[in-house]
């Protein structure tokens, strides 16, 4: 089973599913709540986890009722959650997120304990880093933390993938320390200063990325599918066709998928397709983590 560490936020999401997105200062009502885990470390140890890896997660959740379920709902699914840390200093992490009929979402995040995850919890995991084959590293967590955990994954030969999501104001300076870096199109346009509105200004925009040290460029583009720029040239493959009920958390599905077919030594074409494929079944149903696929799913 390939061996997975997700260094990430945990978080449990209240989602809304309404008609449609509230203007500013309006209010839509005739919604319906839906109450589930997510936060990116969580959404992409489930994405993987269900794929078949052995996953363990290192995050950090609050000392309350949110937290405790969270922890042992990630447990449940098999997940090792050793690393995930409690913290009577903040609240478990909350995402507001409304989504609309048509799947585009609105989301507000109140990061809580995961800005609690100090560089010394990864240090106190080293036993993880040196277990990994593939360490995974999204930015809802402290800037510094998710260097620490990049550069601890370099030292022990694990392959390093930065989900450069939510990319901070002021970007990130330690793009050379991931083997795979993944953002979505307005994360790329963003890191890159280009404007990613097709699939050649998302290529270069990728060449861009790579110049600033990152190895390989994984631009996800929504429907269509995603891009991978690298030293062995590029590579588009499309996203099945699907009817999205939501969005959320497509691009921690992806990452889920295509870490998985990588360490099952798919070729590069093959690990787009299943990351495609992984990502597209996400947005069937609502949450983040609600239609994940099996391992006995994947076509
Ligand atoms: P994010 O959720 O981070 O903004 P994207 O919107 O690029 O990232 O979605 C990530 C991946 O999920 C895409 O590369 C694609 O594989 C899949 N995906 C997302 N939206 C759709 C869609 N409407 N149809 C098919 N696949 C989708």
């Amino acid at each position: 089973m390939p061996r997975v560490l997700i260094v990430g936020s945990a978080n449990v999401d209240f989602t809304v599913a309404l008609p449609r997105l509230p203007r500013p200062g309006e209010t839509v009502s005739e919604g319906t709540l839906l109450v589930a885990r997510g936060g990116k470390g969580a959404n992409q140890a489930v994405a993987a986890r269900r794929l078949g890896a052995d996953v363990r997660l290192i995050a950090c959740v609050g000392d309350d009722a949110s937290g405790r379920e969270v922890r042992g709902a990630l447990a449940a699914e098999g997940i090792g959650v050793d690393g995930v840390v409690t913290t009577a200093a903040a609240a478990t992490g909350t995402a507001l997120i409304v989504v609309d009929v048509a799947g585009h979402n609105q989301i507000a995040v109140a990061p809580g304990a995961n800005r609690a995850l100090a560089p010394a919890a990864v240090d106190a995991r080293a036993e993880d880093f040196t277990w990994a084959e593939v360490v995974v590293v999204s930015l809802e967590v402290p800037l510094g933390t998710a260097r620490r955990a990049l550069e601890h994954a370099r030292r022990h030969g694990g392959v390093t993938i930065l989900n450069p999501a939510p990319l901070p104001d002021r970007g990130v300076d330690f793009l050379a320390l991931a083997d795979y870096v993944t953002p979505n199109e307005t994360e790329a346009a963003r890191l890159s200063g280009l404007p990613v509105q097709d699939l050649a200004g998302a290529s270069e925009a990728a060449a861009a990325i790579r110049a600033l040290g990152a190895a390989r460029v994984i631009v996800t583009l929504g429907a269509a599918g995603a891009l991978a720029v690298g030293p062995d040239g590029r590579t588009h493959a499309p996203a099945p066709r699907v009817t999205a009920v939501d969005t959320t958390g497509a691009g921690d599905a992806f990452n889920g998928g295509f870490l998985y077919a990588l360490l099952r030594g798919r070729p590069a074409r093959e690990c787009l397709r299943i990351g495609n494929f992984v990502g597209a079944r996400s947005t069937l149903a609502p949450g983040g983590i609600g239609a994940l696929p099996r391992r006995r799913d994947l076509r």
